[in-house]
């Protein structure tokens, strides 16, 4: 039986004389997730996958469904447009034999087909009910809902929609820079961003030897989780370790967690500009820890020479959580590797710093001499 992936959007629709521009990405970015797995096609507000020969339509599905911008997606069987090819499809592609109640909802984009929509529905529910005497009509709750679509090309038999991200297409919305930590907060915080339409690099702030290989490979995967919803994405891997050092070394110990926030806001920044990211985003969460009060913030965000989106700042860590688990990143976030901001956490950290006072400890290391150093030793890797 020949299949195809009927996907619907939804917001993008409102967007008037841009609507074409939303679309044409919204194609293209589903075109990259499946590559040559599927041919990729739009016609009257509906996006085709037609699978290769070959490929694995479950494999194509989860993958569809993570590009932004889906409202939903549905597996359909493709047949003749004839009522008894129709009817046939139903009863072998679908299963209604195992439910007890149903209805039969019909579109019909081809005009010129002979039979109306309810007159197609009443049709099909006949022979479904001919061939499952147990079954029973129920239009208002039914068990299972058989669609059935008449279109120039044949006619298209589905039950099943499945749930896409929403969103607006990436792309759609700029470009930002994540602060990617290998923590669940994060990865969450770009996967909000993105749904907004925005595509993304990574900036990682790490310090060998005090962190290890394996958390920097931790980082690199949950990059590439977020790519799969994204598209590509680049990570700009800072050597942070000098800088801290330093700083330990000449700066109060109450002070060197703002101190270091405010030195990776401003690198973080500095790449994001050279990449033509117009805004940064962290996993910040209002009060979750000491460095994310009102007044820290603050005094990070004084240094900051863009805009700086927390889109978590409001949440919880519950529901940050449950979102790390349905995008998939949260087994990877737990693994149990050192970030660098902890290993030279403060016993007893400022959690009201006032600006005067940050300034003057930041006055007595190299800020800019460090900044560019950093900057210089960035490598890049693209997942
Ligand atoms: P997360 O769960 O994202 O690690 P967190 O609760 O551990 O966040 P912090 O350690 O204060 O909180 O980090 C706050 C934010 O700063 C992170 O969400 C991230 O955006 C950024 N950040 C922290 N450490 C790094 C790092 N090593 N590299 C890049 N960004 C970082
Ligand atoms: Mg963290």
């Amino acid at each position: 039986m020949q299949e195809i992936i009927l996907i619907k959007y939804g917001e993008i629709i409102l967007k008037g004389l841009n609507r074409h521009i939303f679309e044409d990405k919204l194609v293209r970015n589903i075109r990259t997730a499946v590559g040559t797995d599927a041919r990729v096609y739009k016609s009257r507000a509906t996006i085709y996958a037609e699978p290769a020969e070959g490929a694995d339509v479950d494999v194509l599905m989860q993958k569809i469904l993570k590009v932004f911008g889906i409202v939903y997606a549905v597996r359909a069987a493709v047949c003749e447009k004839d009522m008894e090819t129709i009817g046939k499809t139903v009863l072998s592609y679908l299963n209604v034999a195992g439910r007890k109640t149903f209805k039969v909802e019909t579109k019909r984009a081809d005009k010129t087909f002979s039979l109306k929509s309810p007159e197609v529905s009443a049709e099909i529910g006949g022979m479904i009910l001919d061939a499952y005497p147990h079954l029973k009509v129920d239009v208002r709750n039914p068990e299972i809902t058989v669609n059935v679509e008449i279109r120039e090309a044949g006619a298209y038999v589905y039950a099943e929609k499945q749930k896409g991200q929403g969103g607006m297409p990436t792309g759609s919305a700029g470009k930002v820079m994540l602060l990617l930590s290998g923590g669940i907060d994060s990865p969450v915080a770009g996967y909000m961003m993105g749904k907004r339409g925005t595509c993304m690099d990574a900036v990682h702030f790490f310090s060998p030897p005090f962190t290890s290989e394996k958390a920097k490979e931790k980082v690199l995967d949950l990059a590439r989780i977020l790519a799969q919803y994204t598209g590509g994405m680049r990570v700009h891997i800072v050597p942070f370790t000098e800088q801290q050092l330093q700083m330990k070394a000449k700066c109060p110990a109450e002070h060197l967690t703002i101190l270091m926030r405010r030195m990776m806001m401003q690198i973080a920044c500095h790449i994001a500009a050279d990449t033509g990211a117009g805004a940064v985003v962290t996993g910040e969460s209002l009060g979750q820890v000491a460095s994310q009060t009102l007044e820290a913030i603050g005094v990070t965000d004084a240094c900051a020479t863009m805009p700086c989106f927390r889109p978590l700042i409001g949440m919880d860590k519950e529901d940050i959580i449950s979102i790390a688990r349905r995008i998939g990143s949260f087994e990877t976030s737990i693994l149990p590797y050192e970030d660098c901001c902890t290993i030279f956490v403060p016993k007893h950290p400022t959690t009201k710093p006032r600006l005067e006072k940050i300034l003057e400890s930041e006055a007595l290391i190299d800020t800019e001499g460090l900044i560019q150093k950093a900057l210089e030793e960035t490598i890049h890797v693209d997942v």
